[in-house]
């Protein structure tokens, strides 16, 4: 199922360009919040049945007449993969904007997770909005991500589909600084709308192999990044078999599973588009932010 959250916090299954509303299958008490799409994954085990029900009778509108918000807007935790593509370590290597703390580029396989605050997080509809810094650099990563479905403590590579509710398209939008006098990464990840995520986020059960996803994104038209997930230096198995050895996962949580080479900067006027197989695309303006 692609599932959008969409105008007050409604529930859509999405079919080609058409969307049916399920909201009334979760307990009212989370209507018209963003809290909802968490109950709803959550509970899917018991909701899954009514909802599918419902879908039966609901009345279909054009998704184009309904305003896209993040599907999971509020998740709990939003964990994130430093350099994780062979290609995209070698070209941080070399780049002007290479880490003061160089361990992540080191040793991949060791380095972990960082985490993204949950305030970042922006939806399909959301321009992205560039914070008032001159002197700074702003820089798209494409990635895969991943929505935990079930809590995971300490759970095996091996064992991770099982935690796993589904998939989206995820910008990780990332402020870059030359040389020694660099911002925390918490910092220049965490901007209000640096966490893109969306059109919808699609069940496990429609993507039979998330290691083998192309994934794109285009900057005003030019393909800048092109990539495979099968080329991740840590797999999505083991990037949860690490993250679940440190803090549990839990339902709606987020898991940016890192980007490949190209990245590069972004400015106001801008237009980014980001695509993987199966998950759809986002198309985002870059904007001045207004505050
Ligand atoms: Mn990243």
């Amino acid at each position: 199922m692609r599932i959008a959250l969409f105008d007050q916090y409604r529930i859509g299954i999405v079919d080609g360009t058409s969307v049916r509303d399920v909201t009334d299958v979760v307990d009212s008490r989370w209507h018209g919040t963003p809290h909802v799409i968490n109950e709803l994954i959550e509970h899917f085990d018991e909701l899954e049945a009514p909802l599918r029900a419902a879908l039966a009778s609901a009345e279909e509108r054009p998704l184009a007449d309904v305003h896209l918000l993040p599907p999971v807007p509020r998740p709990g935790q939003v964990l994130a993969a430093p350099a994780n593509y062979h290609a995209h370590v070698a070209e941080m290597t070399d780049s002007r904007y290479r880490p003061t703390n160089q361990q992540a580029l080191q040793s991949p396989s060791r380095a972990g997770f960082f985490v993204k605050s949950s305030g970042s997080i922006s939806g399909p509809a959301d321009p992205i909005e560039l914070p008032p810094m001159p002197d700074r650099a702003f820089h798209h990563e494409v990635e895969l991500g991943i929505v935990i479905g079930k809590p995971a403590r300490g759970v095996p590579a091996e064992r991770a589909a099982d935690h796993i509710f589904g998939y989206l398209v995820l910008l990780d939008l990332t402020l870059r600084t030359e040389g020694e006098q660099q911002e925390e990464r918490t910092m220049r990840k965490s901007f209000e709308t640096f966490t893109p995520i969306g059109p919808f986020l699609v069940t496990a059960d429609e993507v039979p192999d998330p290691n083998a996803l192309d994934l794109k994104l285009w900057v005003n038209g030019e393909l800048r990044q092109q990539a495979n997930t099968r080329d991740l230096i840590v797999g999505i198995g083991e990037l949860i078999e690490q993250a679940s050895g440190v803090v549990t996962l839990r339902p709606g949580d987020i898991y940016a599973t890192g980007t490949p080479e190209g990245v590069g900067p972004i400015e106001v006027g801008d237009v980014v588009r980001a695509e993987i197989d199966g998950l759809g695309e986002l198309t985002l303006p870059v904007v001045k932010r207004g505050w």
